[in-house]
């Protein structure tokens, strides 16, 4: 048994982003992947930073929103 401040469960992109910023503010993490590290969705998505602005030309309004 380890005593941490945070246990974050799942090592995709929001699981390591919000270690390494509970981290950053000065927090004992433990983060428990039942694979490896982002071998679920995150390992697998195009990788492309779009913010959503990919779908204005479907014209999908509300992901776009
Ligand atoms: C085809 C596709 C394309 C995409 N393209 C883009 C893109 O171009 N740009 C973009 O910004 N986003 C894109 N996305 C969305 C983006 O990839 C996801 O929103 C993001 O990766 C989700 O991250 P996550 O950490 O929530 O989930 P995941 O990456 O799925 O991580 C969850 C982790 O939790 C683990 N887990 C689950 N249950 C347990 C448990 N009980 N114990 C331990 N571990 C567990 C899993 O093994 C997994 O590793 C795309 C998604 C898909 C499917």
């Amino acid at each position: 048994m380890t005593d941490v401040d945070i246990l974050i469960v799942g090592g995709g992109i929001y699981g390591a982003g919000t270690a390494q910023a509970a981290v950053s503010a000065g927090h004992s993490v433990l983060l428990v992947e039942q694979n490896t590290i982002a071998s679920a969705t995150s390992g697998n998505s195009t990788k492309l930073i779009h913010g959503g602005l990919r779908y204005l030309e479907s014209m999908q309004m509300r992901l776009v929103y």
